[in-house]
C-alpha cells in the first residue's frame, strides 16, 4: 500500500494505532487497513463501539463549552486525536475567537493532520508529546507560546488515560499536571470503564485472551475517581458519558446504565 500524503514518513503502516482506529470508528478517512481491521474486530466483539465513540465526542464538546462558559481562555487537549467533527478549537472559537487551544498527541498522524487544518490559525496549534512524560509535555506546551501557565488552563484528558497501563501511573501523571496549573484551572476526563458492562470490557481490554495490540485499560469507578484527587468535582461528579450534563436527546448516543465510559470535570481550588 502506498503511503498517503497525510501520513508522515516513519509511520508504521502495519501497526494499528489508537488514534487511527478511533478515527475509523468515527467514520474518518485518516486510517490504514490495519486500523480498520482493528476497529472491525472491536465491533464484532462489541457492536455498539461507534456509539461509544460518538458519546465520548459529545461529552468532550459539552465539557469544553462548560469550561469556556466558566471563563477558561486556554485549553491544552492531551491525547487530542485525529481532527474530526466538532474539534475543540471549533467549539470554543464559536464562543470566543480569542481562546487559545493547543493539541498534544503522541501519534504523528494526529499531529500532522491537526497542523494541516490549523495552518494560518494563530490561536491554535499542535505538538507531538507523551502524557507519560508530563514535564516534557508541559515544556513543549509553554514553548509554543499558546499556553500561559500563569493563567488558568482547561486540561482535557478525554479518552486517553485508559491507554496508559497501571505501570505508567496515570493517577500520578494527572497529579503532575495539576501541580503545574494555576488555581481556577479545570480538568475534563473521560475513561473506559468495566463498571457497567464487565463482560464487554473483558472482551476489549488489555488482558483479553486474544492478542490486543492497542492495550486498552478499562478501570472501575474507584480507579477513575482517583484521577480527580485534589480537584473539586463539578456536579454531577463522575458519571456515565451520556449523563454528564446532557443538553438534548442527541447527546444520548449510549443508553444510561449501559455506557462503557465514565466522565467528570474537576476544578483546582
Ligand atoms: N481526545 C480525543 C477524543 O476523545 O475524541 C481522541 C481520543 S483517542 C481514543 C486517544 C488519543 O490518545 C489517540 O490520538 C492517541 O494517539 C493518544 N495517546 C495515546 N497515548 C498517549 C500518550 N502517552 N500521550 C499522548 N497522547 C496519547
Amino acid at each position: 500500500m502506498d503511503r498517503p500524503a497525510w501520513a508522515p514518513e516513519g509511520v508504521d503502516m502495519q501497526q494499528a494505532s489508537p488514534a487511527r482506529m478511533y478515527d475509523a470508528l468515527l467514520g474518518g478517512s485518516h486510517n490504514f487497513e490495519i486500523d480498520r481491521k482493528a476497529a472491525e474486530m472491536g465491533k464484532s466483539l462489541v457492536p455498539d463501539l461507534p456509539r461509544l465513540a460518538l458519546s465520548n465526542r459529545a461529552f468532550l464538546r459539552r465539557a469544553v463549552r462548560f469550561l469556556a462558559d466558566s471563563g477558561i481562555r486556554q485549553f491544552l487537549d492531551i491525547g487530542s486525536g485525529i481532527p474530526t467533527a466538532g474539534n475543540v478549537h471549533e467549539v470554543v472559537h464559536a464562543i470566543d475567537p480569542d481562546i487559545r487551544v493547543l493539541y498534544a498527541d503522541i501519534d504523528p498522524v494526529a499531529v500532522a493532520h491537526s497542523r494541516a487544518i490549523l495552518r494560518g490559525n494563530s490561536r491554535a496549534g499542535a505538538v507531538e508529546a507523551d502524557l507519560r512524560k508530563p514535564a516534557e509535555l508541559l515544556d513543549k506546551a509553554a514553548e509554543t507560546g499558546l499556553i500561559d501557565f500563569d493563567q488558568p488552563v482547561g486540561l482535557l484528558l478525554v479518552a486517553v488515560l485508559h491507554l496508559l497501563a497501571d505501570s505508567d501511573e496515570p493517577v500520578a501523571k494527572v497529579a503532575d499536571l495539576r501541580a503545574a496549573v494555576q488555581p481556577g484551572s479545570y480538568v475534563a476526563i473521560s475513561h473506559l470503564t468495566s463498571e457497567m458492562r464487565p463482560e464487554d470490557a473483558g472482551k476489549l481490554g488489555a488482558n483479553a485472551s486474544d492478542k490486543n495490540r492497542i492495550g486498552i485499560h478499562f478501570r472501575n469507578r474507584e480507579g477513575i475517581v482517583a484521577m480527580f484527587e485534589g480537584w473539586d468535582l463539578i456536579e454531577p461528579g463522575v458519571v456515565e458519558l451520556p449523563v454528564w450534563r446532557p443538553e438534548s436527546e442527541r447527546d444520548l448516543h449510549e443508553a444510561p446504565g449501559r455506557s462503557l465510559g465514565l466522565a467528570g470535570v474537576g476544578r483546582k481550588a
